[in-house]
C-alpha cells in the first residue's frame, strides 16, 4: 500500500468510527483535524488548512496561542477547581481585569453561552418580579425572530428555527418573538410585563445578518423608556469579532447585560460571562444560582490571558483593519452565484443566490484548495478567521473564493 492510500484509510477510518459510536447531531465536513497554530490547521494526512471558522468564533486570538497556552500550562499544576464554596486567587483579578476592559460593574461567571443566556433570563425575570413589579409569573421576555442563543430547553423553545426546536418541548411559557432589525414591532410588543430584550447584535447563525443602522441605538432608548433590561448576546460578536472590543460600539450604546463566551477563552476552555453595567446583578443572593465549575482557577488564568492577547497583541483593531481588506476582495469577485457579501471585521458572508447549487459544495471546493469553512443555512458561507490574520492570508483566501465560486 502506498503512503497516500494508507492516509485516506486512516481519515476514513476515525470518520467510520465516529459514526458507529457517536451521536449523529452534527455533519462535518469530512476532515480529520489533529493539530493547530496560529490562522492554520493540519488534518491526520498532513494537509495544513486555513480556518474560517475559528470554532465558531472561540479561537479569535489563533489557535494554540502560546501565552494562553502557557497560563493554562502554569494554572493546571498548580490549582483547578475549588467549587464557589471556597474562594481562589484567580477569580477576583479575572473580575477586576474584565470590568475594566469592557467597563463593566459585576460579572458573573458560567461556562459555555448557553449557561450565560440562561443566567440573564434569570437575572431579568427576578429583576422583573422585585423591582419592576411585575405579577409574580407573568413576566415577559421579547426575543427576535431567526436569534441563535444556545441549546437548552428554554432557549430552544424561543427559537424560530424548525430544526432547532422541532420535537423537544413542552417550552418553558413568558417569550415573545418579533422581527429582527424592527425596533418599530420591538416599541408595539412591549407591555407592562416586559421586563427585558434578548438581541444579537448581529445574527451570526442566522447568516450573519446585520440590522438597520440605529436599530440598537434605537432599542437602548426603548428599553430604557419602558424599564425594559436590554440583554446583548455578544458570545459570537463580542471580543473582537466585529472589530470592536464588543458589538454594540458600532452604535455606541451600552447593554444592561453582555454576555460574551466563546473567545473569552481563545478556545482553550469553555469559559462564559454575564457582564452587567447596572445594578440589576444584585437581585442574586448566596444559594440562587451557581455553577460547579463556573469561576474556577484555571478558567480565570485561561480568560486572564486570553483577554491580555486580545488587548496586547491589537486583535481588535487588527479585525476592523484586514476584516474590512478582505471584505472589499471579496466584493471585487465577478461571479454570477453570488448574492451578496456583507460583514463587519472578520464577521463575514458570502450569500449564494438559491439556484446556484448550495453552499455545501463551494465549502467543498474551498476544503480541496485548503480552506476551512463552514455553510450556515443552505445558501451562506460564513467566513470567520483568527483576528490574528494578516493581508496577504485575507487576499489568498479571496483568491480561494474566487477560484472556488
Ligand atoms: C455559540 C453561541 C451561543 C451558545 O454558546 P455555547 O457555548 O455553544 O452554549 C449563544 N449565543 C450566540 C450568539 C452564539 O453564537
Amino acid at each position: 500500500m502506498n503512503d497516500i492510500a494508507l492516509e485516506r484509510t486512516l481519515t476514513a477510518d476515525y470518520i467510520a468510527l465516529e459514526a458507529e459510536y457517536g451521536a449523529k447531531n452534527y455533519k462535518p465536513l469530512d476532515v480529520v483535524l489533529t493539530r493547530g497554530e496560529g490562522v492554520h490547521v493540519w488534518d491526520v494526512e498532513g494537509r495544513r488548512y486555513l480556518d474560517c471558522l475559528s470554532a465558531y468564533s472561540a479561537v479569535n486570538q489563533g489557535h494554540c496561542h502560546p501565552k494562553i497556552l502557557a497560563a493554562m500550562v502554569e494554572q493546571a499544576g498548580r490549582l483547578t477547581l475549588t467549587s464557589r464554596a471556597f474562594r481562589n486567587d484567580q477569580l477576583a483579578p479575572f473580575y477586576e481585569e474584565l470590568c475594566a476592559l469592557t467597563h463593566s460593574h459585576k460579572v458573573l461567571p458560567m461556562n459555555s453561552g448557553a449557561e450565560a443566556v440562561e443566567t440573564a433570563l434569570k437575572v431579568a425575570r427576578k429583576w422583573g418580579y422585585e423591582v419592576k413589579g411585575v405579577r409574580d409569573g407573568a413576566a415577559e421576555i421579547i426575543v427576535c425572530d431567526g436569534n441563535f442563543h444556545g441549546r437548552t430547553v428554554a432557549i430552544v423553545g424561543f427559537s424560530t428555527d424548525p430544526q432547532s426546536r422541532g420535537g423537544f418541548g413542552p417550552f418553558a411559557p413568558g417569550f415573545k418573538i418579533v422581527p429582527f432589525g424592527d425596533a418599530d414591532a420591538l416599541e408595539a410588543a412591549i407591555t407592562p410585563n416586559t421586563v427585558a430584550f434578548l438581541v444579537e447584535p448581529i445574527q451570526g447563525e442566522a447568516g450573519v445578518i446585520i440590522p438597520p443602522a440605529g436599530y440598537l441605538k434605537r432599542a437602548r432608548e426603548l428599553c430604557t423608556q419602558h424599564g425594559v433590561i436590554l440583554i446583548l448576546d455578544e458570545i459570537q460578536t463580542g471580543l473582537g469579532r466585529t472589530g470592536k472590543l464588543l458589538a454594540e460600539e458600532h452604535e455606541g450604546v451600552e447593554a444592561d447585560l453582555t454576555l460574551i463566551g466563546k473567545a473569552l477563552s481563545g478556545g482553550f476552555y469553555p469559559v462564559s460571562a454575564v457582564l452587567s453595567n447596572s445594578e440589576v446583578m444584585n437581585v442574586l443572593h448566596p444559594g440562587e444560582h451557581g455553577s460547579t465549575f463556573g469561576g474556577n482557577p484555571l478558567a480565570c488564568a485561561i480568560a486572564r490571558a486570553a483577554l491580555k492577547a486580545l488587548t496586547e497583541e491589537d486583535m481588535v483593531g487588527n479585525a476592523a483593519r484586514v476584516g474590512a481588506r478582505l471584505k472589499a476582495s471579496l466584493e471585487a469577485i465577478d461571479a454570477p452565484s453570488v448574492k451578496e457579501v456583507r460583514g463587519r471585521g472578520l464577521m463575514i458572508a458570502v450569500e449564494l443566490h438559491a439556484d446556484a447549487g448550495g453552499a455545501r459544495r463551494v465549502c467543498e471546493a474551498l476544503q480541496a484548495r485548503g480552506l476551512l469553512a463552514k455553510e450556515t443555512h443552505d445558501h451562506t458561507i460564513r467566513i470567520a478567521p483568527p483576528l490574528i490574520l494578516t493581508d496577504s492570508q485575507a487576499d489568498w483566501i479571496a483568491e480561494q473564493f474566487a477560484a472556488a465560486l
